[in-house]
C-alpha cells in the first residue's frame, strides 16, 4: 500500500511543488492551507490532491484535522512541516503581534503538527518528519527577528526529534531553503528582489521543485541513515 504523505501548507508555493513530487514518488498525499479557498480549489482540480483546511498556529484544529487525514488516507507515514509565513519589520519597529503570529505559526505550527501524528509514527516504528526551515534561521536576517528565531528554532526541534525517534525507526531532518521563487519571494520589492539575487551566487532564484526533490529523497528508504540533517539549498549562498 502507498505510504501516507501530510504536506501542511501544502496548495501553494514549495508546499505545491512538495505535494506534487510526492504524489508522483507514489505516496498517498494530502496537502493542508489555511484560508485560500481558491488556491486550494484550483490545486485539487490540477492534481487531484485532497486539501484539508486548518490553522497549523491551533492545537485542536490541527489534531482534528490529521484524524480526519487519518481516517481518509490511513495513518501517516510521512509528515512536511512546510507551511509559514513572513512578518517582517526593522526590530525596533516590530510589534508584539508580529512577533506572535510568526511564532505561533512556524516555530509552535511545527509543533502542532507533528505532536499529535508522532505516536502513531513511534508505535508502527516507521516515520518521516520533515521541517522547512530558511536560510534565514542559519544566518539571521534584516528585519525578521521573529521569522529567523522560529527558522533557528525548527532546527531545534528536528536535531531533538531525530534523537528521540531513532530507535522508534523515524527520522526527522531539515531542509533550509534560500530565496525560492515563490509568492512569498516574489512579493518583495523588484529592487529588494534583484539585490537578493546579486548574493547568490547560482545567479538565480531557487525553484519549489528543486526543495521537493529533497523532500521525496529525506521521505525515501534511501535517506534511512539520515537523521537530524539540515539540507542546505541555496545556490551556494551560506555555508553552514
Ligand atoms: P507561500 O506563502 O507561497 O505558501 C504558504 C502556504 O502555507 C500556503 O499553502 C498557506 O495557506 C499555508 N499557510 C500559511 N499560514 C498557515 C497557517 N497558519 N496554517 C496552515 N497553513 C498555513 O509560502 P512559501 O511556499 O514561499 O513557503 C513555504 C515554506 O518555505 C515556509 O515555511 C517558508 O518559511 C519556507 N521558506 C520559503 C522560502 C522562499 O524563498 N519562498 C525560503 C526559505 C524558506 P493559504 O494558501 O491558505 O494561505
Amino acid at each position: 500500500m502507498a505510504r501516507v504523505a501530510l504536506v501542511t501548507g501544502g496548495s501553494r508555493g514549495i508546499g505545491e511543488a512538495i505535494s506534487k513530487a510526492l504524489k508522483a514518488a507514489g505516496y498517498s498525499v494530502a496537502a493542508t492551507y489555511a484560508g485560500n479557498d481558491e488556491a486550494a480549489a484550483a490545486f485539487t482540480k490540477a492534481t487531484g490532491i485532497k486539501t484539508y483546511k486548518w490553522n497549523v498556529a491551533d492545537y485542536d484544529s490541527s489534531a482534528e484535522g490529521i484524524k480526519q487525514v487519518e481516517a481518509d488516507l490511513g495513518p501517516i507515514d510521512v509528515v512536511v512541516a512546510n507551511a509559514g509565513i513572513t512578518r517582517d519589520a526593522p526590530f525596533h519597529k516590530m510589534t508584539p503581534t508580529q512577533w506572535k503570529e510568526v511564532i505561533d505559526t512556524n516555530l509552535t505550527g511545527v509543533f502542532n503538527t507533528v505532536h499529535p501524528i508522532w505516536p502513531g509514527m513511534r508505535e508502527r516504528k516507521f516515520g518521516r518528519v520533515i521541517v522547512i526551515s530558511s536560510i534565514n534561521g542559519q544566518k539571521g536576517q534584516f528585519a525578521q527577528v521573529n521569522y529567523a528565531a522560529t527558522k533557528a528554532g525548527d532546527l531545534g526541534i528536528v536535531k531533538s526529534l531525530a534523537q528521540e525517534g531513532a530507535r522508534a525507526g523515524i527520522t526527522a531532518n531539515a531542509i533550509c531553503p534560500g530565496y525560492i521563487a515563490t509568492e512569498m519571494v516574489m512579493a518583495v520589492a523588484e529592487k529588494v528582489r534583484e539585490s537578493i539575487i546579486a548574493q547568490i551566487p547560482t545567479g538565480r532564484l531557487g525553484e519549489p521543485e528543486e526543495i521537493a526533490r529533497c523532500v521525496v529523497f529525506l521521505a525515501s528508504d534511501d535517506a534511512s541513515f539520515i537523521n537530524g540533517s539540515t539540507i542546505s539549498a541555496n545556490g551556494g549562498q551560506f555555508f553552514v
